[in-house]
């Protein structure tokens, strides 16, 4: 059922230059029915707010597990009803909780029935899904929107990338933008279709994509990400106490702090948003009246910051650092070449190569080189011959900021805080885009580093 309020504020816009507002709510905001109310006053304290994408819900109590967790666990072993207790009884307290009269136990039943006949990785993805199609089917029922299933127009390729194009495409053709102006939408974040008609998910995290994508299909002159924080911290709240907030930061520096560590928004979460230069405003549910983080295309007039400043102090453990030493291995054309082959044949990522004149350091992400490790070693010492292979952990810390371009001295400082810790730095990399610099510290000093570079910058 429509909103009257709602209603009758429609009936008073024309629906072509109507602006519209896609707002994601995340996991612990879709926690329980007490979060979901919450949302619902966000939603209609503005009657823009109309496109509405949301995560499956997330943990109640710290001891809980993600409902995405469970149904992964659920895929693994169909069979345990321990699992499917649980899940029932989450949501249908929720739906109590809302007053609403569905009988859950029914949905999920459905979708077992569904999934007995496909394959394992047609079922993960399947089951997998359903935490956020549940969760947009309840609060569409309960806020009178209409429900808009992301399978009807959010395309993934054979590979399992977005297509966009197609994205854009099909949105047009079932109208999403007038269904949103009409009836408003609530669309389940997290997966779309492939091109084989298979349901398919992004990574973990991955609803905060789906929002950009459908702020991007309706046009949205603002995609609002209502997460549990207030905005975009300067360093990771879990190491350095009550970081700085950034009021506004730029769409380059988020993708490249996300990727980096910050964990805030899904990497890939800015490229849909592109097209129509949609800024992202990051907010608290818990706090909605706090106007969070704004992360923009450009940074505007009156926003400019002091020359040489830094937004996001990002990073991650569990990088590795190959290095091969080989005595005249820089006249020898075809080693870098060889030693990356190595890694493609593994499906290992690499992050970067710095090098001097007779060694060669692959800098690359651990998991799935841990799972191959002998091989790769055996592997390199066939193909490249090297005379020594030195193989240890390190942690990558990246500093970014658009504000450091072409500013001498900003490395300085960087390095400069780390020396006065007493950190000693293993790899150093700054791309010529000059937005970020990343350093590579052994993973012991990781959080001393954070916090000594936050020091430095914040003061
Ligand atoms: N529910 C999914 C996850 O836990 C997607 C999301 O919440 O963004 O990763």
């Amino acid at each position: 059922m429509q909103n009257p309020r709602t209603l009758k504020i429609l009936k008073a816009l024309p629906m072509k230059n109507e602006k519209l507002i896609a707002c994601k709510f995340g996991g612990t905001s879709c926690g329980n029915a007490r979060q979901i109310k919450k949302i619902v006053r966000i939603i209609r304290s503005d009657p823009r707010r109309r496109c509405i994408v949301v995560s499956g819900p997330g943990k109640e109590h710290k001891r809980d597990k993600k409902i995405t967790d469970l149904l992964l666990a659920l895929a693994e072993d169909p069979g345990s009803s321990g699992i499917i207790d649980i899940i029932s009884l989450r949501f249908q307290k929720i739906i109590d909780g809302l007053g609403l009269k569905i009988r859950f136990q029914e949905w999920l039943d459905e979708a077992l029935r569904e999934s007995e006949l496909m394959g394992q990785e047609d079922k993960s993805n399947f089951l997998a899904s359903r935490g956020e199609y549940w969760m947009a089917k309840i609060l569409a029922e309960h806020i009178g929107f209409e429900f808009v299933d992301a399978e009807e127009f959010i395309a993934f390729d054979r590979y399992g990338k977005l297509n966009l194009k197609r994205t854009e495409k099909n949105a047009n053709r079932i109208g999403l933008r007038e269904k949103a102006v009409k009836n408003g939408i609530v669309v389940p974040g997290f997966y779309g279709k492939n091109s084989a008609g298979k349901i398919r998910t992004f990574s973990r995290g991955g609803s905060n994509i789906s929002g950009s994508i459908v702020a991007d299909c309706v046009e949205a002159v603002l995609y609002i990400n209502w997460t549990d924080v207030s905005g975009v911290a300067m360093a990771d709240p879990r190491i350095v106490k009550n970081p700085r907030i950034a009021a506004v930061i730029t769409r380059a520096e988020m993708g490249e702090g996300s990727y980096r560590g910050a964990d805030v928004l899904h990497p890939e979460t800015f490229e849909p948003l592109r097209r129509l230069d949609i800024p992202i405003n990051v907010r608290n549910t818990n706090d909605p009246d706090n106007p969070g983080t704004m992360i923009v295309g450009k940074i505007g007039r009156g926003q400019e910051r002091v020359p040489g400043s830094v937004s996001i102090i990002a990073g991650k453990t569990g990088f590795i650092v190959i290095t091969l030493a080989k005595a005249d291995m820089n006249p020898e054309i075809g080693f870098l070449l060889r030693a990356c082959r190595v890694m493609k044949k593994f499906g290992v990522n690499i992050d970067h190569v710095p090098g001097g004149i007779n060694t060669l350091s692959i800098v690359l992400e651990g998991n799935i080189f841990e799972k191959h490790r002998q091989e790769i070693i055996n592997r390199l010492q066939k193909t490249c011959k090297p005379d020594s292979i030195d193989v240890h952990k390190i942690a990558l810390v990246c500093v970014v900021g658009v504000s450091m371009i072409s500013v001498p001295g900003v490395t300085n400082r960087v390095t400069g805080a780390m020396a006065n810790a007493g950190i000693n730095i293993e790899v150093i990399n700054q791309g010529s885009s000059q937005i970020s610099i990343i350093l590579g510290v052994r993973e012991k000093n990781y959080k001393t580093t954070v916090r000594a570079i936050y020091a430095e910058f914040a003061k």
